[in-house]
């Protein structure tokens, strides 16, 4: 890990350690009563996807840890199927306090702990949300359906949603789980497209049309592989397409990693030539979705 990456990781980590100290404290709605623990969220402050369930369940409560319980234990094997790690993922919740009896959380409490959810998402800045479960999904766009989203890729603002049933849903039901296996593995596809959804901010038509400077110094890359990959497709379509690029290499969590690291390196030095230009598209993104 270079310097730069080293004080990017410092940086969010210090932003999500600050909002777990405030998640700790707070009794805005009355959940709080009711609590064990806050479960704030955990993960890596790189992360490229951020897992988003509802609420805590009781292991959650009683451990103050995310997906802890027999939901998070097939959470793991779904993500480690990729091949990835937990710890290369963010995992949160949209509430951060467990409801009595693992009821839904209702709209007042939602409303009080969303803040701290933009807060996280903001931090980390990923590639790719996966709401898990409709409560979930409903919290970024309530016109989805989870059952006909599952597994599906969407444009979000500036980055990218792929919904999935909540892993409490396979956990009952062996047809659901089945559609949670299908449906992780097009994680590799929404990754190339948060690449491009990014790849295009940063390459808006005034920087496009600049003389070929920043072009011309950019590395080759996992970055300009996923435009090349854009650029040959006729057409773009949110599912169907097979997996390339960023995952045909990359066959093991860490050179999953690795890609991940060059791939940030590559934006940074994206954006740091850019920096002359007005339009910062990654600012603007980040204003745009809150
Ligand atoms: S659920 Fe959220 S808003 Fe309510 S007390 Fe817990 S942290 Fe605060």
């Amino acid at each position: 890990m270079d310097e730069g990456d080293s004080k990017s990781h410092k940086s969010v980590s210090e932003k999500l350690e600050a909002i777990a100290d405030v998640v700790s404290e707070c009794r805005k709605c009355p959940l709080a009563e009711t609590r064990t623990n806050t479960v704030p969220g955990e993960g890596s402050p790189t992360a490229e996807v951020m897992f988003v369930g509802e609420g805590p369940g009781q292991d959650e409560d009683l451990s103050g840890r995310p997906f802890v319980g027999r939901a998070g234990k097939l959470l793991d094997e779904l993500i480690e199927s990729l091949p990835m790690r937990r710890e290369d993922v963010y995992i949160a919740n949209v509430v951060k306090c467990r409801p009595p009896g693992n009821r839904d959380p209702e709209r007042g409490e939602v409303e009080e702990c969303s803040g701290y959810l933009r807060q996280q998402i903001e931090a980390i800045d990923p590639l790719v949300i996966v709401p898990l479960g409709r409560h979930a999904l409903g919290w970024f766009n309530p016109s989805l359906r989870i059952t006909a989203s599952n597994g599906k890729i969407f444009r979000h603002e500036d980055r990218v949603l792929m919904p999935l049933l909540h892993p409490s849903a396979g956990l009952r039901n062996p047809s659901n789980a089945e559609m949670l296996r299908e449906g992780i593995h097009n994680l590799r596809e929404a990754i190339l497209e948060g690449i491009r959804v990014k790849r295009e901010a940063i390459a808006e038509p005034e920087v496009a049309t600049r003389p070929s400077d920043g072009d011309a110094e950019a590395p080759s890359s996992v970055l300009e592989e996923a435009g090349k990959i854009a650029s040959d497709e006729a057409a773009e379509t949110d599912t169907g397409e097979t997996p390339v690029g960023l995952f045909e290499r990359a066959q093991t969590p860490e050179e999953v990693q690795e890609e991940m690291r060059k791939q940030r390196a590559i934006e940074e030095a994206a954006e740091a030539a850019e920096n002359e230009e007005p339009a910062v598209v990654v600012d603007d993104r980040q204003s745009s979705f809150f």
